[in-house]
């Protein structure tokens, strides 16, 4: 129930109340008392004023009970502000008496009502109206101003009544009044009191309510209204046209009721056009700009979207971004945006945007959380970025990462790649995992677990260093210790390790690449060691080895060299051998080494070599290549052995020779002297006195015989001493050659008749010559001839013109021949071909050597032609004086 507190109101309550209160008073002509919720007195009108007798202002609160001297204080006044509760908040056409000061006591009609006002303020309204005398009026009538009076002076709203189907003004407020412009309008129709309404449509509005009785809404209508010559004034209504019926139900006017909405449209359009205006700009930013409100639901997104993705208003509202997102990137996108939302924080994703076209692109979406000025959640707001270039471009990066890891898996070449600082086995090929005895598990575990045995080898810090550094490490030949099928073994490999590199430059791996060369450093130990044994062995062999490079630089002398020079190896290398030659020597070696060098054939001859004492010592010089595959010399060993006690004992065994030749040759020319002075006496006494019946003959032929080729063989022992010694005189003469064949022939002959020895002369040659010394070549090859043919009777000796003034002599038999290989070696001393031979054929091996010398000599040349088992032709050929055919 309504009680009269002490209650106030605060100041500012009161403040509200007291400007609402003076709208109202304006507007209602009723003599008009406020009062709030503790009735207390807000406000009265000048009516109320003139009617109470109220003197002044009243004092601000004051109870309606003591106000004016406690004019109101009476049971009935007491009772309406009681009833305004049960009766539902309004009370009307109540009786009262007041007493007025003078006038004494007087009859009005109490009308209230409770607004409610905002911040549950509240105000009771009360209007009063002098009693007529209720009798003239009729009932609707005073129902009808009952109602009007009610209504036009409580409502804050511009209203007025229109009757007839011409809209004829009945009634308006003050209201109502104000917001046309104060005009007169009361009695005139709408058309003729607001003119410029019918352009607007409301004429119409109005016709169509009146004629069809359904109400109508305006809401925010705007209207363009008069205020001056050429004067507008725009306003905006919310208002009501309602239909008033009379008793029987027609439709017999228009209730209008009307709120200028002006202001807060007005307020509404400028936060919308700031809205428009921010929009604008957001929708000429080169970017996607979403906004998000407080439950996650879109918003707003700028016109860049729809045009991007071809979504429309519908599409993207809410969540419904998410559908223009690819397929497989979506949950992501999601994920990522509820987070952000959920968290209130900001995030960036990178997915595939689908376009108008249907085509997916790469976009940056970035987002930040939206608070208000006090710190409230608004939403996210976000913006969307094509980044499709640059994200392919990294994919590029990615895919040459990809493409590497099918080179690595291609390649035959042992190959892994690590990753991050635990050297991860992100990838090795088939050959690295063979190379490692290890099996495919190993790919994605740690190097130092998959391979736990490099632990305490230099690898695993290798690999950390490239990593840190990003210097390649470039192994060559290193050992590597790896368990393979259960055991440790040891390999040798050459391999890099090279630092990959991300798009920016970042070490992110290492590519390892590992090639295994243990057969080939094994082989070359192999070789160390076989040379560390060719130098031990050439050290204790008793004779000076050295090897010379297949161009002639020596690279190596055995421990005799050294000991033999007193040199070190150093200063032979760099004077090399040669130079220890004695100079006699010297040159003659040096031709036939240059010889070896440009053919590779080998050498072999006895030459002196100077000893730490600078004596010379003869040594047999030997050298020989060896050659590589292709034939080419890869080096050369060079073996010196000492032959100076041989050749001494060569000496000595000459100088005996020579003594005993000189010694067996006296008596055995004296000897054959003798028997050939016999056999004369002997023909000369057979032809006087009869044959003797002794074969005296025949035995001393023989011996002759023996005793020649006993001379021989002692003059061919001398001749080699003097050869030796260089003390092989020749005694020239000029003499017919034909002459000296003709005889040596006739000798030969005379004591050999098993074979017919034919001379045949074409031509007539006188030469100059040592006489007998050409006889000793000729019987040399006559007596060879016959020796090797003992199965053919036959040996023809030839003189002929060899060119224009040399001349050639052959003797040509058809016996056992000689072999190409020996067609040299035969014109050595001492030299005889095949043991066989030896067993068969007597000789010493001199002969043809004493006839070689004795024709080079004479600047002649000996020539064979023969081969095995093909009888053989010598030929000697020497300068004539005189050729005649
Ligand atoms: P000898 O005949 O005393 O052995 P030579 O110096 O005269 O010594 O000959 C050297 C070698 O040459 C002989 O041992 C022989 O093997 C070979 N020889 C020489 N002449 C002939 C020939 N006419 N037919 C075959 N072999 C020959």
């Amino acid at each position: 129930m309504l009680e009269s507190d002490t209650s106030k109101l605060s100041k500012k309550e009161l403040n509200i109340i007291q400007n609402y209160t003076e709208g109202l008073f304006k507007t209602v002509r009723e003599p008009l008392l406020v009062l709030d919720r503790h009735k207390n007195v807000v406000g009265l009108n000048s009516n109320f004023k003139k009617k109470f007798k109220v003197n002044g202002e009243p004092e601000a609160g004051v109870s309606v009970f003591e106000f004016n001297n406690e004019q109101l204080d009476t049971p009935e006044f007491r009772e309406i502000l009681d009833d305004l509760q049960t009766e539902g908040n309004s009370i009307s056409e109540r009786n009262i008496q007041v007493a007025l000061p003078q006038k004494g006591k007087r009859g009005f009609k109490v009308n209230a009502s409770v607004l409610p006002l905002p911040d549950e303020n509240s105000i009771i309204l009360l209007s009063f109206k002098k009693l007529k005398n209720i009798r003239d009026l009729s009932q609707q009538e005073k129902v009808y101003n009952r109602l009007v009076e009610n209504i036009l002076s409580n409502a804050p709203a511009a209203i007025c009544i229109l009757r007839g189907p011409e809209h004829t003004f009945e009634v308006a407020n003050e209201h109502y009044l104000k917001l046309i412009g104060h005009r007169d309008i009361i009695g005139k129709t709408v058309i003729e009191a607001i003119p410029e309404a019918e352009s607007q449509g409301f004429i119409e509005l109005l016709d169509h309510v009146y004629s069809t009785g359904e109400p109508y809404i305006g809401n925010e209508t705007p209207l363009k209204l008069k205020v001056g010559e050429e004067q507008f004034k725009n306003s905006h209504l919310n208002f009501v046209y309602q239909p008033t019926r009379d008793k029987k139900g027609k439709i017999d006017g228009i209730f209008v009721h009307v709120v200028d909405v002006s202001e807060q449209v007005a307020a509404r359009k400028n936060v919308e056009d700031s809205e428009a205006r921010l929009r604008s700009v957001i929708n000429t930013v080169p970017a996607i700009i979403w906004i998000t409100d407080t439950d996650g639901q879109s918003v707003f997104l700028n016109k860049n979207w729809y045009s991007y993705t071809g979504q429309d208003n519908e599409d993207a509202k809410g969540m419904g971004w998410l559908n223009a997102t690819h397929p497989d990137d979506r949950k992501m996108a999601e994920f990522a945006f509820l987070e952000g939302h959920n968290q209130r924080k900001s995030y960036s994703i990178s997915f595939r945007l689908r376009n108008k076209q249907g085509g997916y692109r790469w976009v940056l979406d970035k987002a930040s959380p939206k608070f208000d000025a006090d710190g409230n959640y608004e939403g996210m707001i976000g913006t969307v970025m094509d980044v499709h270039e640059e994200r392919l471009k990294e994919n590029l990066v990615r895919e040459k990462d990809h493409r590497l890891q099918g080179i690595v898996k291609e390649a035959t070449v042992a190959t892994a790649i690590y990753t991050g600082r635990e050297m991860n086995i992100e990838l090795a090929n088939d050959a690295m995992i063979k190379l490692w005895g290890k099996d495919d598990s190993v790919i994605g575990t740690p190097l130092h677990k998959a391979l736990p045995e490099l632990d305490g080898q230099p690898f695993l810090d290798l690999l950390r260093n490239v990593l840190e550094t990003g210097e390649i490490y470039w192994g060559k030949e290193d050992k590597v210790d790896l368990m393979i099928d259960g055991e440790m073994q040891t390999g040798y490999y050459n391999f890099t390790y090279k630092p990959l590199r991300d798009k920016n430059g970042e070490i992110y791996g290492i590519l390892n690449m590992a090639i295994d060369v243990t057969e080939s450093v094994t082989s070359k130990m192999l070789l160390k060691e076989s040379e560390f044994h060719f130098r031990q062995m050439a050290d204790l062999m008793p004779g000076m080895v050295s090897k010379t490079d297949g161009k002639g630089d020596d690279i190596y002398f055995n421990k005799n060299w050294l000991d033999f020079t007193g040199k070190g190896s150093e200063h032979l290398k760099e004077i090399g051998w040669v130079e220890y030659i004695h100079p006699e020597e010297k040159e003659t070696f040096l031709k036939a080494w240059e010889d070896c060098l440009n053919t590779g054939c080998n050498l072999e001859m006895q030459l002196r070599l100077k000893n730490k004492e600078g004596k010379y010592i003869w040594h047999l010089s030997r050298c020989e290549a060896v050659k590589e595959d292709d034939g080419s010399v890869k080096m050369w060993i060079a073996a010196n052995t000492e032959i100076d006690k041989i050749k001494e004992e060569e000496k000595r065994k000459e100088e005996f020779l020579k003594m005993i030749s000189h010694e067996l040759k006296t008596p055995v020319t004296s000897i054959k002297g003798y028997v050939q002075l016999l056999l004369s006496l002997l023909k000369k006494q057979q032809e006087a006195a009869e044959a003797s019946k002794l074969p005296l003959q025949p035995s001393l032929e023989r011996i002759n015989h023996q005793v020649t080729r006993l001379t021989r063989l002692i003059s061919e022992i001398l001749d080699l001493s003097r050869i030796r010694e260089n003390q092989l005189e020749l005694q020239s003469e000029e003499f017919n050659l034909n002459e000296l064949l003709a005889e040596t022939i006739q000798d030969i002959n005379y004591t050999n008749t098993q074979h017919k020895i034919a001379l045949e002369s074409k031509v007539q040659a006188h030469v100059v010559a040592d006489r007998d010394r050409i006889g000793q070549v000729i019987i040399n090859f006559v007596m060879n001839a016959i020796k090797y043919s003992p199965g053919s009777h036959e040996i023809n000796v030839k003189i002929t013109r060899e060119d224009e003034d040399r001349v050639r002599v052959s003797v040509k038999d058809f016996g056992i021949g000689i072999g190409q290989e020996n067609h040299k070696k035969i014109f050595k001393r001492f030299y005889r071909v095949g043991v066989k031979s030896e067993e068969t054929y007597s000789g010493f091996g001199i002969g043809l050597y004493l006839a070689n010398e004795i024709i080079e000599r004479h600047n002649g040349e000996i020539q064979l032609n023969s081969e095995l088992g093909e009888g053989s032709e010598f030929s000697f050929i020497l300068n004539a004086t005189q050729i005649t055919s």
